[in-house]
Formats: C-alpha cells, structure tokens, sequence
C-alpha cells in the first residue's frame, strides 16, 4: 500500500491546485467558488521515485452545517487514513479562526503534520506566514501552487518520514 499525503485546510485555499501540480492532472476542480471539492478525491503522484497517493478534501470552514458538515467530515476521514497530512493556510488571507480550529484537531491526532502557506507569489512570504506559527504546529513551508513554487522542499522534508 502505497503512503497516503492528505491535503485539509479551509475552503480556498489551493488544496485542489496543489492536488493538480502533484498528480500532474486537471481532475480536482480548481476555481473561485469556496467549497466545490465536496468529497475526497485521490490521485497518484511521484516525487523524488518516491510514489504515493494524494487526497484532496473539500474544506474545514469551522461552521459545519448542512453540505458543509459532510465537506469537513470528510477531511477528517481524509485525516484518518492519511501518513502525511499538509495543512495549507493562505498566506494572503493570513490566519483565520478556521485554521485555528484545524489546527486544535491536528495537535491532537498522532500523525505527521505540515503547515504549508500557499500564495505566497507576489508577497512577501516570510511576513505573511509568520502568523501561522501561532499555531503550534511548526515550521511553516512556503508555497505558491499555481506557480509550484516551494513544493520540493516541502516535499524533501515531508516525504522523509515514507
Ligand atoms: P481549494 O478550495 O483549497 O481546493 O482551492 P483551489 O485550489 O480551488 O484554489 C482556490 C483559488 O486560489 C483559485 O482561484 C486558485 O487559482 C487560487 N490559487 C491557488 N494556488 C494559488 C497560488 O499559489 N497563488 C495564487 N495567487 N493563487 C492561488
Ligand atoms: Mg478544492
């Protein structure tokens, strides 16, 4: 079985973009509308000869009804199942209450956990993420997925355990 790299975070914030750059597909619906990736979707990707499965998830908002509920519930399925989770935040949003929550859920769950700030084109990213350490959930790696900025060193580092 190959390791499973989950990708959770607020709607938005360019989980399915990232999930694209890594499985080298169009599949996962990227766009401006918060929230269209509903389920789980799963890719395969490679990195380094290294292979394994990507998940994406539709969203935490931290104010789960109706659709919502369902999107959030299954990121934390998608966080049960995974090796590696990769947090994203968006750097340009900054620090969110959502996260927040996030972040109080995966402090608790025995698993390995990246921050990874995305948008960081165009800003200034060390000031934009430094917020993100306020979590308490450690290093937070810079990326801007559109761009596939960033992505082998998070990759280096978040691969290694596998
Ligand atoms: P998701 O809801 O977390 O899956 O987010 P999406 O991948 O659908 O992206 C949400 C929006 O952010 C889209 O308009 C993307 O084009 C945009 N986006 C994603 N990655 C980046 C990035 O690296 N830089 C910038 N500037 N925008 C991005
Ligand atoms: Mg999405």
């Amino acid at each position: 079985m190959l390791p499973v790299v989950a990708l959770v975070g607020r709607p938005n914030v360019g989980k399915s973009t990232l999930f694209n750059r890594l499985t080298n597909t169009r599949d996962a619906l990227v766009a401006d509308f918060p929230g269209l990736t509903r389920d789980r979707k799963y890719g395969q990707a490679t990195f380094d000869r290294k292979q394994f499965i990507v998940v994406d998830t539709g969203g935490i908002t931290g104010d789960e009804e109706g659709i919502d509920a369902h999107m959030a519930q299954q990121s934390l399925l998608a966080i049960d199942e995974a090796d590696v989770v990769l947090f994203l935040v968006d750097a340009r949003a900054g620090l969110m209450p959502a996260d927040q929550g996030i972040a109080e859920h995966l402090r608790k769950v025995n698993k390995k956990v990246y921050v990874v700030a995305n948008k960081v084109d165009g800003i200034d990213g060390d000031s934009e993420s430094a917020d993100f350490y306020a979590m308490g959930l450690g290093t937070v790696y810079q990326i801007a997925a559109a761009h596939g900025r960033g992505i082998s060193r998070l990759l280096d580092t978040g691969l290694n355990p596998l």
